[in-house]
């Protein structure tokens, strides 16, 4: 007779899941997709308007992508595959972005001539200049319409003949509206920001709010910057400071397993030096989440379900993605601690599985490599057009510096044992239409489970155990598709 007993108890085995195992379990409702709220907590800190994080991946996450993902209200997590300077770079670029005080001020000193400060406005690209003494005192302000050439002004008078010289100003805590109002009343475009010397300090544009308000749905810190966060390596607390210094609201210590106990320490100390919020990641089980829960202020998942990752392979090790988000989060909500899914989310559907699982926010890679604003070029192959994207264990990425992340730390080994690849992902277009499908399936999903809120959802979502009969239902079937969706591809 046949027994269910395994030949040893080695063998008595808990199974897990992963995205494709589980379906939500339709409820009653009256959620409206679009009337979902897509805000949720990532870290202690920091709040985002929708749950979703762009991988520190070197084809992935630089400061164009970062600025975008935050004003969509996300948040651009930056990678370490560059110098610790460019790293204070980048974060400088992304919290400059759509700061109402300009601080890098194009000025001019009344003595130049016009034609000095026309082709200086010319070469930095601003149509106006504040007019500012030795001591950086306001004096005017010149603009291209105070030196066009059918007003009295020559091209060889000094910029005080040309400037207009009633200045309207305003102090360090103006706001949007205050100056908005100072412009429509004084007919301007541009106000000063001075200190109570007079001193120049910074500048508004009637530009620079336009293009703030186009963005209210971004993710903003208090001083009302854009959010970014920065990967650093777990023993890398000099990139950490810089990364603290230059203002990223948070430090994501980055390592394929953060359950090593070297790693813990380290990150325990990087977290006692910065301002900065600290996640830690990547882990998988209920008791590395225990290891670090006391101290972190947000934990990211993912041993191994990244699509360009091969750790599972190469390594044997690894856990299917719903069960470790399930793990982790079974600790972390108990102590209010955000919990990132990093990994392996390939359709809008696994995105709600993973908050459903537990999670508060996800993380994605090949979702957004083949976006404009990801790094690098589109190529064309055999008539269709790609991108880049490589896994930062992926031999290329060793090879320009990444990859102490997959345990490789002497840099003159040549012979890498990769646990990633480099590949091509079809191109796709602006960041935010990819935002816009992907957030809407979510919200999508929400309005199936009948929750308007991310942690009501968390609180009311169940799953179904699907078959593979059932994984082949849910996908198109039995047609041959001819038109391409803009959510869906069946080889994803
Ligand atoms: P994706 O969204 O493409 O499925 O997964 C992106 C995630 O894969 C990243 O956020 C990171 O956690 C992980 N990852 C990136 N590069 C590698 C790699 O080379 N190997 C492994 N194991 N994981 C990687």
């Amino acid at each position: 007779m046949a027994s269910d007993e395994p030949f040893s108890e080695k063998l008595r085995v808990p199974e897990a899941l992963t995205f494709d195992d589980v379906l939500l379990r339709p409820k009653e409702s009256r959620v409206e997709p679009d009337d979902a709220d897509m805000a949720t907590r990532v870290s202690t800190n920091v709040t985002l308007n929708i749950p979703v994080l762009s991988a520190a991946m070197d084809t992935v996450t630089e400061a164009e992508l970062a600025i975008e993902m935050a004003r969509e209200g996300g948040l651009g997590v930056l990678h370490r595959n560059m110098t610790v300077e460019e790293t204070a770079e980048h974060v400088e670029t992304v919290k400059r972005a759509d700061e109402l005080i300009i601080r890098d001020v194009v000025t001019a000193s009344p003595e130049q001539t016009v034609r000095e400060v026309d082709r200086m406005m010319g070469k930095e690209g601003v149509s106006g200049a504040p007019v500012v003494d030795d001591d950086d005192v306001v004096l005017g302000i010149i603009s291209g319409t105070d030196i066009r050439p059918y007003l009295e002004v020559g091209d060889r008078d000094e910029v005080r003949e040309a400037m207009t010289d009633e200045v309207i100003t305003a102090g360090e805590d103006v706001t949007a509206r205050e100056a908005l109002e100072l412009m429509y009343e004084h007919k301007i475009e541009r106000v000063p920001i001075v200190d109570e010397e007079e001193r120049l300090t910074g500048l508004v544009t009637m530009q620079g709010i336009l293009a703030r308000r186009e963005y209210d749905n971004a993710a903003r810190a208090s001083d009302g910057s854009l959010v970014v966060g920065v990967a650093v390596g777990p023993f890398e607390t000099d990139r950490a400071l810089a990364a603290d210094e230059a203002g990223a609201d948070i430090v994501f210590i980055d390592c394929a397993h953060a359950h090593n106990l070297d790693v813990i320490d380290s990150a325990r100390e990087i977290k006692t030096q910065v301002d900065a919020d600290v996640v830690v990641g990547n882990v998988g089980t209920r008791e590395a989440a225990e290891a670090i829960v006391d101290f972190a202020d947000g934990i990211k998942v993912g041993i191994g379900p990244g699509s360009i990752c091969t750790t599972r392979v190469v390594s044997g090790s690894g856990m299917p993605q719903i069960t470790a988000v399930a793990e982790v989060a079974d600790v972390a909500t108990q102590h209010d601690v955000p919990v990132i899914a990093d990994g392996g989310i390939r359709y809008s559907g696994d995105a709600i599985k993973a908050i459903a699982a537990g999670a508060d926010a996800v993380m994605l890679g090949s979702y957004f490599a083949g976006t404009d604003e990801a790094p690098g070029r589109v190529i064309t192959m055999n008539g269709k057009r790609y991108k880049q994207y490589r896994g930062m264990g992926s031999v290329g990425a060793m090879k320009s510096g990444g990859g102490d992340r997959y345990l490789k730390d002497d840099p003159e080994d040549e012979e890498y044992v990769p646990e990633g690849v480099e590949a091509a992902t079809p191109y796709k277009g602006s960041l935010e239409s990819e935002l816009h499908q992907l957030v809407g399936g979510m919200q999508s999903g929400m309005g199936y489970v009948g929750a308007e809120t991310i942690p009501e959802f968390k609180e009311r979502s169940e799953f179904v155990r699907v078959s593979s009969a059932g994984q082949t239902e849910s996908h198109a079937h039995d047609v041959v598709i001819t038109d391409e969706a803009p959510n869906y591809s069946p080889d994803n």
